[in-house]
């Protein structure tokens, strides 16, 4: 087995810049878990899938290939061998992510290849689940967090710096819902575990948080 860290906490916290920096000092290889769960969506929004729809929701699942891929050590996701990294980072993609995610065969789909990478692999895996479910014995587990207000202001100043229209209000209630619905659900739902070392990163500058973690990694190995 390689080596596993696992990151969990609620939408952004910092998680993926944070994992992309620990994992490129530590040369272990990132697994974006979200955007594995944004691909799905992505696949149910093209195809129109009611998720609420068990047997249609099986069939589309059934039917799709979600594979990972490195590009310059870059995550890449492919669906049905398309490579759609650069199509699942949208509002509408988030929210049916999150709406899906809680679904426990969406799930099943995807634990056997977030597993497999970390057998195989020194990973830094991301998500929502990954120290309570998918990496139960991870030798360092993170919980990141930071201020709904922090959170907010960060995926705004990334969305203006985009171009994107929008305001911080509707940023702000667009990160709450997720975080509510990803916090209530019966499967899989985002919390703490009990060994994760919990890091608010409201007050800290993205290096202060990526030093506290690799220090961490480097202390278990
Ligand atoms: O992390 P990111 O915002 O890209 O994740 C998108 C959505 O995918 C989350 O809101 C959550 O509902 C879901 N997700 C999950 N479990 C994970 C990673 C993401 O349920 N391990």
């Amino acid at each position: 087995m390689g080596m596993n860290v696992a990151i969990d906490g609620p939408a952004g916290a910092g998680k993926s810049t944070i994992a992309k920096q620990v994992a490129s000092k530590l040369q272990f290889i990132y697994v974006d878990t979200g955007a594995m769960y944004r691909t799905i969506a992505l696949s149910l929004l093209r195809r129109g899938t009611d998720c609420e729809n068990d047997s249609a929701l099986k069939q589309a699942l059934e039917e799709m290939d979600i594979r990972i891929g490195y590009e310059d050590g870059v995550q890449q996701m492919l669906l049905n061998g398309e490579n759609v990294t650069g199509l699942i980072r949208t509002e509408e993609v988030s929210k049916m992510a999150s709406i899906s995610s809680a679904k426990p065969i969406v799930r099943e789909k995807l634990m056997d290849l977030q597993r497999t990478l970390a057998r195989e692999n020194d990973v830094l895996m991301d998500g929502r689940d990954i120290g309570t479910r998918i990496l139960p014995d991870a030798q360092v587990k993170i919980f990141l967090t930071a201020s709904v207000e922090a959170r907010a202001a960060r995926r705004f100043k990334e969305m203006q710096e985009k171009g994107v229209p929008c305001t911080l209000e509707e940023i702000r209630a667009d990160i709450e819902e997720r975080d509510y619905r990803d916090m209530h659900r019966d499967t899989a739902p985002l919390i703490q575990a009990e060994d994760a070392v919990l890091v608010d990163t409201s007050d800290m500058t993205i290096d202060e948080v990526t030093d506290t973690i690799v220090r961490l990694v480097n202390e278990k190995r």
